[in-house]
C-alpha cells in the first residue's frame, strides 16, 4: 500500500480546501426546509465553493454529474441532485468535495427535514457519534483498523447496520488515495498510521440491516430493507499530537 505523507505546507492547502467544504455544508443546513428540491442544494453548495475560488470535485469524478452527492431517507450515498423535493420528516445527506490549488476536502454530513421521528434522529446522532469515535483513533502509531474497529463497535452496539460495500480514503492531491479505511473490521489490522496522512472517514450506518444495492441510475445506492440511512464525514489529518480535522469550521 503507498500512502502518501502530506507536508506542513500540503497540509495548510488541505485545510483550506476543507474549510471551503465545511462551508457549503454549513450552507446547504441554512437552506435544507420542506419544499426545496435536491437540485437547489447542488447550487447552493457549487455557489459557496467557486465564491470561494475553488472547484467542486465530485463535478466529473468517475463521471458523478453534480456538484453534490444528494441521499434521502434510503439512500445511503451517491445520490444525483434534481427536482425531488424534501418532505417534513425525511432525512438527507449531504457528501461535498471541493478541490483549491491541488488539495480535496470532503465531508458529508446528514440533516433532519423539519421534525423527523424520534428512532431517525437517534441514528442521526449516532452515526455522527460513531465518525467522531472512528477519528479518536486517528493516531500516529494505531492501525486503519482501530478506526474501523471503533466505528463498528460503536455504531453495532446502538442497533445499527454498518454498510460494508463503501469505505473511507485517503485524500490529497486525489479525492481518493490509498489507505481505504473500512467501517468494519480488527484494530491491529491494516496499515500503520503515520503523521502527515490525510482520511476521509466516513461511516454509513443504517437504520436496519447493513445489506445496500445500486439502483437504475448506476449512482444511488439504497438500503435493501428500505430503512433510511445516515453518511457522517470528515478529512482528518493525522498530526504528531493528534488527529486534526480539516473539514470543520473554526
Ligand atoms: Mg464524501
Ligand atoms: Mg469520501
Amino acid at each position: 500500500v503507498m500512502i502518501l505523507l502530506k507536508s506542513e505546507r500540503e497540509i495548510r492547502c488541505m485545510r483550506e480546501a476543507g474549510r471551503i467544504v465545511a462551508l457549503a455544508l454549513d450552507a446547504v443546513g441554512k437552506v435544507v426546509e420542506p419544499g426545496i428540491t435536491t437540485q437547489e442544494l447542488d447550487e447552493v453548495a457549487r455557489r459557496t465553493i467557486v465564491e470561494h475560488g475553488a472547484r467542486p470535485a465530485f463535478k466529473g469524478l468517475y463521471g458523478f454529474p453534480a456538484n453534490i452527492c444528494v441521499s434521502v431517507n434510503c439512500e445511503v450515498v451517491h445520490g444525483i441532485p434534481g427536482s425531488r423535493k424534501l418532505a417534513e420528516g425525511d432525512i438527507v445527506s449531504v457528501d461535498c468535495g471541493a478541490e483549491i490549488d491541488g488539495f480535496n476536502g470532503d465531508s458529508a454530513i446528514t440533516i433532519p427535514v423539519g421534525i423527523v421521528s424520534p428512532e431517525i434522529a437517534r441514528l442521526i446522532e449516532e452515526t455522527r457519534n460513531a465518525l467522531y469515535k472512528g477519528i479518536e483513533q486517528a493516531i500516529a502509531g494505531n492501525r486503519v483498523g482501530a478506526i474501523s474497529h471503533a466505528v463498528q463497535t460503536y455504531a453495532e452496539k446502538a442497533g445499527f447496520g454498518v454498510v460494508r460495500e463503501y469505505v473511507g480514503h485517503g485524500i490529497g492531491r486525489s479525492m481518493h488515495e490509498e489507505p481505504e479505511v473500512p467501517n468494519f473490521g480488527f484494530a491491529d489490522r491494516g496499515p500503520l498510521l503515520k503523521a502527515g496522512m490525510v482520511l476521509a472517514i466516513e461511516p454509513m450506518i443504517n437504520l436496519g440491516a447493513r445489506a445496500v444495492k445500486s439502483t437504475d441510475d448506476g449512482w444511488t445506492v439504497v438500503t435493501r430493507d428500505g430503512k433510511p440511512s445516515a453518511h457522517f464525514e470528515h478529512t482528518v489529518a493525522i498530526m504528531p499530537d493528534g488527529p486534526e480535522i480539516l473539514t470543520r469550521l473554526a
